[in-house]
């Protein structure tokens, strides 16, 4: 298993190979390193302290000194700032400034901000005298989810680096390196928009597997509309009915994707189901439904009860399925 659950992934990014190059040439003062995702983010800036200490020609072995002691926390020049991503304030950002000027022993100092985004204006603008003029040997790296909240100053003064979305197939096989099933891997790469960190969450929750299967289940179900008394009470008292609607869009989707061309979904474990609902759907009705379950979710938001936002999300399916029958 790898020291990171995402080195695999990690290594393989273009922000990662930007680093990388930016390092042979010389690494700047200040990156702001852009994801919503902020496990990702996390395991970035483990991956570039180990590839700029790494006795290993800079290649986040894992397993030379230098790359245990960033493992470990334990190199004197790497610094983590606000870890457990609380607010930072201008008080957090003098802490920090003043050891940057002290000369570091390896010639080379980085300060990780965690959720850099967090600063206030005051912290911000404590911080963009350094990272207008940072002391040689310098760099600092910014974490940042929400790119609105960082000063223009701010962004102008570091290179911005975007850490992609990853493909359900890179995903998936990083779930399965994980030691996830294929099941839960699947349902995780299929519902995490792309985000690791947010797929192994799902990964490791039993209930959001019980989410999917339940949301399939009661496509699978709903034939008439003396159904819809027995299924709507079991999904308004979901934990997350948003989760389940996320999961009927994703099977929706599938549906239309199996009817299309018979192509890559997302919920290859539950292909054989998929493929009977394509059978009793037309894709008018399905993007019909794709559009009744955003109302649905907007009917919540803004507090209509659920059991009757249930109610008519299941009464409006069975309609268009009538309504717009498969030829
Ligand atoms: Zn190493």
């Amino acid at each position: 298993m790898s020291a990171l659950a995402f080195e695999t992934a990690l290594k393989g990014t273009q922000a990662y190979k930007f680093i990388l190059s930016d390092l042979k040439m010389g690494l700047g003062h200040a990156y702001a390193v852009i994801s919503s995702d902020d496990d990702i983010v996390d395991e970035f800036f483990t991956l570039i302290a180990a590839s700029v200490y790494c006795e290993n020609d800079n290649s986040a072995c894992f397993t030379c000194a230098e790359c245990r002691k960033i493992l470990h926390g334990n190199n004197a020049d790497v610094f983590h700032i606000n870890e457990n991503r609380d607010k930072i304030k201008v008080d957090d950002v003098s802490k920090m400034l003043s050891s940057v000027y002290i000369k570091s022993l390896s010639g080379r100092k980085l300060y990780f901000i965690h959720r850099a985004d967090l600063m206030n204006v005051q912290a911000q603008n404590k911080l963009l005298k350094t990272l207008e003029e940072p002391p040689e040997g310098v760099t600092i790296f910014l974490g940042v989810a929400n790119e609105s909240a960082m000063l223009d100053t701010i962004k102008s003064r570091s290179r911005s680096i975007h850490l992609d979305l990853f493909d359900e197939e890179t995903i998936y096989k990083t779930m399965l390196s994980l030691g996830y099933d294929e099941n839960m891997s699947t349902v995780a790469a299929a519902c995490c928009e792309g985000m690791l960190g947010k797929a192994r969450k799902i990964a490791a929750s039993p209930e959001y597997a019980a989410t999917f299967n339940s949301a399939l289940e009661t496509l699978v179900s709903l034939g008439r509309s003396s159904d819809i008394v027995r299924l709507d009470g079991m999904i308004a008292n979901q934990k997350n009915i948003g989760e389940f609607l996320d999961a009927l869009s994703i099977i929706i989707r599938d549906i239309l994707v199996v009817q299309k061309d018979g192509g890559m979904i997302l919920s290859k474990h539950a292909y054989g189901k998929i493929a009977s609902l394509a059978e009793s759907y037309s894709p008018l009705a399905l993007a019909k439904i794709l559009g009744i379950i955003n109302d649905t979710r907007r009917q919540l938001s803004l507090n209509v009860n659920a059991l009757s936002a249930v109610d008519n999300l299941l009464f409006s399916i069975l309609e268009v399925r009538h309504k717009c029958p498969k030829s």
